[in-house]
């Protein structure tokens, strides 16, 4: 986990505009926030200059926070809303008191593993991120039988203005799998809501299945995990082809991967996808050199 100091020296690297300037300096401000989050800032601290809300909290949290720190069930949801509000520095909301203009809206699966806030560091900027999610990533809905851009994601996008939409699937999904069981011939006795949100999957993994990109003469979680992917390019390839989805949107697909299937660390998004294309060579050349290794794919 870096320092403020280092993301001020990695930021400052990118050499990017004045706009991005200001957003950094949002990020190093509000970078106790993460540093919270992920358990290295010790909250005895964070709450000296809270004492009443310190004073108030039922539990010894005079330790760096871990999962460890909280209850289950309802006292757990409390406390852990009293140590993000303690952590929240003074202005987080200023500047998105009233509206919200984020960069950036994301549709990633449900998946309790998949940190859609933490992966980007969503949560050091109110603001940033517009956020849906559902089992599978999808940007596909089914309205009165008709494929549409998921209104969820299409608000984010559209409504709220976001400059990129962004798609990430990652490893282990399991709608993923359950489409994957559906299209093989295995019968699945989902309730109807659920089987709903499979039908645009199956598909998809149908068609997956059939083209020359997925090996399936391999285990099922190599076929799956494959399938991720692929299923990240039909859903920015929707995107593409909707009207509804305005031209100048940058569109990027990522997996993020916390089981080693892309061979790098774990929490790592690996981006398979820029607007439609999905070539590995053209893919690094549009970002910086130290990213490269950001661009995966374990598609044939
Ligand atoms: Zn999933």
């Amino acid at each position: 986990m870096p320092d403020s100091s280092e993301t001020d020296v990695d930021l400052r690297h990118t050499g990017e505009t004045d706009e991005r300037e200001t957003t950094r300096r949002r990020f190093v401000q509000s970078g106790a926030i993460g540093l919270a989050m992920l358990g290295v800032w010790d909250v005895s601290g964070v709450a000296d200059a809270k004492t009443t809300q310190r004073a108030s909290m039922n539990t010894a949290l005079h330790r760096p926070v871990n999962k460890h720190s909280f209850s289950n069930g309802l006292t757990g949801l409390l406390q852990r809303n009293q140590v993000w509000t303690n952590a929240l520095p003074d202005g987080y909301f200023s500047d998105v008191q009233n509206s919200q203009a984020p960069s950036v809206t994301t549709v990633c699966c449900s998946d309790s593993r998949v940190s859609q806030e933490g992966m980007f560091l969503g949560a050091l900027e109110a603001g940033f991120l517009f956020k849906p999610s559902n089992i599978g990533n999808k940007a596909i809905s089914i309205v009165e039988g008709e494929r549409v851009v998921d209104g969820d994601f299409l608000y984010g996008l559209e409504k709220a203005d976001s400059e990129n939409g962004v798609v990430v699937g990652h490893t282990d999904c399991g709608a993923i799998t359950a489409a994957y069981e559906i299209a093989t011939g295995k019968q699945l006795n989902e309730s109807p809501g659920i089987r709903q949100e499979l039908e645009v999957l199956v598909d998809i993994v149908d068609e997956g299945l059939k083209s020359d990109r997925v090996d399936t003469e391999t285990k099922d979680l190599k076929v799956i995990n494959q399938l991720v992917e692929y299923n990240v390019h039909r859903q920015i390839r929707f995107l593409l082809d909707s009207d509804a989805v305005s031209e100048e949107r940058n569109l990027y697909g990522f997996v993020y991967d916390f089981q080693g299937a892309y061979e790098g660390m774990r929490g790592r998004t690996y981006l398979v996808n820029i607007d439609g294309e999905t070539d590995q060579c053209q893919l690094k050349q549009q970002v910086p050199n130290r990213y490269k290794e950001f661009v995966q794919s374990i598609l044939h």
